[in-house]
């Protein structure tokens, strides 16, 4: 078996700073119990590791005591949610990514500026819902182009359309083309709104794919950006199957013909989790590791404004807390085997591996 690790793949900016901050919180409010408004990125094994450590997540703030410390997830909250913290004397710490902000930001703007805006996005996830909350009146939520028929729409002269930022770049496209059939005057967000850690393990998927016969995505069913990677794989005719982990590995997936298997992660699955897999496959199927080099990456995010300053008075310098992103290094020890660099074009160029070669 060859097995191709996709990169990049796995921890983006915003859940490297999100994990942080909860590090970070635990040490500086050490004996206290820290609160999380819920889960801090969408991944079963991120969240369990935390609870072990005494974080308790909640889904209300109101379960939160009075005066008590609290964390906001990477998918940000709404208004309302910051509002009711406030209320209750919370100390809120948070750990909303800045690019879910960013998409915050342009719902007020253009909701001031009285646009309606249409937000392409899955309406019951964490981060809709918080966008949403930023202008409740203005803001209609578009799951599929079957929405646009059912629009209320009082002028089709203002009207924008902002997105999720973990949406599937190619299911984001056919809904944005539709509404710009229905609508032909509306806007476009000034940026794009699908960030681009979510753009790039897409991108390296939908070039990694195509050279193998089945795709392995790291994730928990939650995490929305693991599931597109999986239907962006089987939009280039390659099936692939989401795990959690090792445990969930199934031999039946590498029957005949399973020669080239692809490994990535979701943005919020831990990089030991990806090892562990590598690891079952050298030792089952005597996979050779290659490395699909696709994108380099180099952003970071730093930690909230309000926890750097707590830090600093209990002389803890934040810039020494830093984490400095790079791709994993490949060990034997931990993945089962050295990695050697992938001799075939990802492009699908001369030299591209034949299915089953
Ligand atoms: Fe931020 Fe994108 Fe990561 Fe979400 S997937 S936390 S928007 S960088």
């Amino acid at each position: 078996m060859r097995l191709i690790l996709a990169n990049p793949r796995g921890f983006c900016a915003g859940v490297r700073m999100a994990i942080d901050v909860v590090d970070q919180v635990l040490d500086v409010f050490d004996g206290q119990t820290v609160y999380v408004y819920h889960e801090i990125v969408h991944n079963r094994h991120v969240v369990s590791r935390f609870k072990d450590r005494g974080v308790v997540f909640v889904e209300d703030v109101d379960e939160v005591p009075a005066g008590g410390v609290v964390v906001f997830s990477a998918h940000g909250v709404s208004p309302q949610v910051r509002a009711r913290a406030a209320a209750r004397g919370l100390w809120a710490i948070d750990a909303t990514c800045q690019l879910v902000t960013k998409v915050h930001s342009e719902a007020v703007r253009y909701a001031r500026q009285g646009y309606q805006i249409l937000l392409v996005g899955h309406r019951n996830h964490q981060e809709v819902v918080g966008t949403s909350g930023e202008a409740p009146d203005a803001i209609q939520v578009v799951e599929s182009p079957e929405d646009i028929a059912s629009l209320r729409i009082d002028d089709p002269e203002r009207l924008v359309y902002l997105t999720q930022t973990t949406l599937s770049t190619d299911d984001a496209g056919v809904i944005i083309d539709a509404l710009k059939r229905a609508f032909p005057a509306i806007k476009a967000p000034p940026s794009e709104d699908i960030c681009y850690a979510t753009t790039n393990r897409q991108h390296a998927v939908r070039e990694l794919a195509p050279l193998a016969d089945l795709v392995l995505v790291v994730g928990s069913a939650n995490s929305s950006n693991s599931v597109r990677l999986t239907e962006i794989a089987a939009n280039v005719g390659t099936p692939a199957r989401l795990l959690d982990d090792v445990s969930a590995l199934d031999d039946a997936w590498f029957g005949d013909g399973v020669e080239t298997v692809l490994l990535t992660a979701g943005a919020s699955a831990p990089e030991d989790l990806v090892a562990g897999i590598s690891r079952a496959l050298v030792e089952r199927y005597g996979a050779t590791i290659h490395l699909g080099d696709v994108t380099e990456e180099a952003v970071e995010f730093g930690l909230p404004g309000n926890l750097k300053r707590v830090m600093r008075d209990r002389g803890i310098d934040p810039e020494s807390r830093r984490i400095r992103v790079q791709a994993p290094v490949i060990r034997e020890a931990e993945y089962g085997a050295n990695a050697v660099a992938l001799t075939i074009s990802a492009r699908g160029g001369e030299g591209k591996l034949p299915r089953g070669a």
